[in-house]
């Protein structure tokens, strides 16, 4: 890490230094908007939301050992006190890439953000000193503190960068600028805020038009696989690396298989070729894998070392396609994070590829925030539990579009049983009732129908 003082923090950000005796006094620890996660000797930065005021949890980051606050009025401890915290941790990270030095991977699109950054970071690490986000902290607030954890001798920063808004990547790629961008997708998530995914497109497309040109080292990395996300090459000015599945791809995979579940596949460089067998589940994770052969491919990586540092590569962050064995026979995949059409299509998919002839059973809640495309996308989902011989369907809420999913997957299925929990806390009872051992099951909803805490329990039954 980087120490900082207060003194500099205060110079970076036009703050004013209070309650503190030593100016020249270091930030050692751990920095953190959420004063749990502080370590300590780091800073906590105190951000007012729209429900809380993180100055009203000064007191809680003091007791975890937070040396100083970035406030907005002083707080009775060490606080650099500044007009706008988010603005002013922007600043901090900027000085802080000015002592680090290290080169921004930043990637952005619809569905595997986290995980991708995950198995880049893997992968990266076996060629430098890698930082890269923890969990999904891709905002004005996580950005920064991420960078903030980058020493002198990190080479590689890697950075999920998301979007809800026109020029939210935009201005990300001004607080930590990219020298590489990629793009993995463009689907239906936040199709309700944006209205299309041509206007999706256009707002995660700033990420490759906020690159350096070609000639300065910037590299946009496409999904050549994707309409839209290959559109992007014409929108900007860096050089393009693109990877898919066909033969006019950069960075290409062929031969590919899928094995309980698990992809393998033979990797394509300019510089050679190279046997991949990935541990993460889903088909859609060879898209992910080409990803980061790119980047590291861009970055100078041997193609026969990429192809092990993936093959070696394990899930990081939790209930995405999570699998778990229970000792009864039973196997949960917990993909309770987060939901959308094209997530959902992959986790049914996985489920079914991973069951091998067990019997399937889909716990499914609402895909939120998909605007006027919600019913269609849930119909299709229902249709897809009919057409994959899901054997039985455990719905979770009674909002409307689980009543299309529901009827869908009846007209489709030849006899699914259809089981309706009006809430999370109602599954257990059910599932604990209807589990036989070999059973394989699927858990997954939009993050907000609350289904991650029924997965833990259901996974430690
Ligand atoms: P968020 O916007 O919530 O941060 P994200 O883009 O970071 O999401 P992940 O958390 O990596 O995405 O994955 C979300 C879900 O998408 C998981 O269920 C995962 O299995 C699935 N997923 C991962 N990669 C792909 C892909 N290439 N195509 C479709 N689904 C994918
Ligand atoms: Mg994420």
């Amino acid at each position: 890490m980087i120490t900082l003082t207060l003194a500099e923090i205060a110079v970076a950000t036009g703050g004013t230094i209070h309650d503190a005796t030593n100016p020249a006094m270091p930030v050692t620890g751990r920095s953190a908007s959420d004063s749990r996660n502080v370590s300590p000797g780091g800073m906590f930065v105190a951000v007012s939301g729209a429900r809380v005021d993180g100055h009203d949890f000064v007191d809680q980051a003091a007791a975890a050992g937070a040396s100083c606050v970035l406030a907005t009025h002083p707080v009775g401890v060490p606080a650099v006190v500044v007009a706008d915290v988010t603005v002013a941790l922007g600043q901090i990270a900027q000085h802080v890439l000015t002592r680090a030095g290290a080169q921004i991977i930043a990637l952005t699109g619809s569905a595997g953000k986290t995980t991708t950054k995950d198995l880049l970071a893997q992968v990266l690490s076996r060629h430098g000193e890698t930082v890269a986000t923890p969990g999904s902290f891709n905002t004005e607030i996580g950005l920064p503190l991420t960078v903030m954890g980058a020493s002198e001798s990190t080479r590689y920063l890697v950075l999920e960068m998301g979007t809800r808004h026109q020029g939210d990547i935009a201005y990300l790629a001004t607080l930590t600028p990219p020298s590489i961008g990629i793009v993995l997708n463009i689907g239906s998530a936040h199709v309700g805020e944006f209205g299309s995914r041509e206007a999706i497109a256009t707002a995660k497309g700033e990420l490759v038009q906020a690159l350096p040109a070609a000639a300065d080292g910037g590299v946009a990395i496409l999904n050549a696989d994707d309409d839209l996300v290959a559109a992007m090459a014409q929108r900007t000015a860096a050089s393009v690396v693109s990877y898919g599945t066909g033969p006019a791809a950069d960075i290409r995979a062929t031969d590919i298989g899928i094995t309980a579940g698990r992809a393998s596949f033979v990797l394509h460089t300019p510089q050679g070729s190279a046997p991949v067998s990935l541990r993460l589940l889903g088909a859609h994770q060879v898209h992910n894998a080409l990803a980061v052969a790119a980047a590291a491919h861009v970055l100078g990586m041997d193609t026969a070392l990429i192809g092990e540092a993936l093959s070696a590569a394990e899930p990081v962050s939790t209930a995405r396609l999570q699998v778990l064995e229970r000792t009864d026979g039973v196997t949960i995949v917990n993909d309770a994070f987060n939901a959308n059409s094209e997530s959902m299509r992959a986790g049914l998919q996985t489920l079914a590829s991973l069951a091998q002839g067990r019997r399937m059973i889909a716990v499914l809640g609402t895909m939120r925030e998909l605007g006027d495309t919600a019913n269609p996308a849930h119909q299709a989902v229902g249709q897809l539990v009919g057409d994959l011989g899901i054997k039985i369907l455990v719905t979770v809420g009674d909002t409307e579009e689980i009543t299309t999913l529901t009827e869908a997957a009846r007209t489709h299925s030849k006899a699914p049983r259809i089981e309706a929990a009006p809430d999370p806390d109602a599954l257990l009872p059910i599932l604990n009732d209807l589990l036989t051992p070999g059973d394989v099951v699927l858990i997954k909803a939009s993050r907000s129908v609350g289904l991650e805490k029924f997965a833990d329990i259901l996974q430690a039954e």
